[in-house]
């Protein structure tokens, strides 16, 4: 892990999060906590205080995948949370980012209580064929909370997101870009499903489609741009 390494990690979280809040999708109060894995090593770098508008690379610091902290500082309101972040890239090796924010409409769902199924097509596209699940609440970064994300997490492994009880929501990718486009799009579908149950009821897609749906996503990635004929 180089010095290099950790620069280059400390700028893709600035400008992810510059990213997820010009998205429109943060709440009222703009809160919300950013972190990235960085890569090859058992460390992630978490936003450590100052807003998302404004953060700079000494508002980052580095921690251990247990929490312990190896370098920067980090404010109350931080050092509480570290531990949600942390099990993120303990127990999903694929992920290289994550994001935690209000978004309104994916914390209504979590103050209802309800988790979002597969009710749009973007989710199954970003990997997210089991929904976003609902973890059961515990105070802050707590130990309870920690936990119950975690099983949130384990009995939903296709998943970019996990629903944080009367709290907020935890989205994740491969890296903090892809993080912050999974809450894009977890925001997204807790619109249309709380405005399709306004007009009726929102419909999960067909469960035997869902394998065609990705198939389709990935046949066209491998084509590649296709080009009219010139001739
Ligand atoms: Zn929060």
């Amino acid at each position: 892990m180089s010095s290099a390494d950790i620069a280059t990690c400390k700028q893709q979280v600035i400008d992810a999060a510059r990213f997820i809040l010009e998205s429109g999708v943060m709440s009222i109060s703009g809160h919300g906590n950013f972190s990235a894995r960085v890569p090859g090593t058992d460390t992630f770098l978490l936003t450590a205080g100052g807003s998302f508008a404004d953060l700079t690379p000494d508002n980052i610091a580095l921690f251990k995948l247990d929490g312990a902290l190896l370098d920067g500082a980090v404010e109350p309101t931080s050092a509480e949370i570290v531990d949600m972040h942390g099990v993120v890239y303990r127990l999903r090796p694929d992920m290289g980012g994550a994001v935690h924010t209000h978004s309104p409409m994916a914390t209504s769902f979590a103050v209802a209580g309800q988790p979002i199924s597969l009710i749009y097509e973007a989710l199954a596209r970003f990997n997210m064929t089991d929904g976003v699940p609902l973890a059961a609440y515990g105070p802050r970064g707590s130990q309870e909370s920690v936990e119950n994300i975690a099983k949130a997490i384990e009995s939903h492994p296709n998943t970019g997101g996990v629903l944080l009880a009367n709290h907020g929501v935890l989205a994740f990718g491969k890296d903090p870009m892809a993080a912050a486009r999974a809450n894009i799009i977890i925001e997204e579908a807790a619109i249309l499903g709380i405005n399709a149950r306004i007009i009726g009821e929102a419909i999960p897609i067909p469960s035997h489609m869902v394998e065609y749906t990705q198939r389709r996503r990935d046949e066209f990635a491998e084509t590649g741009v296709q080009r009219a004929d010139s001739d």
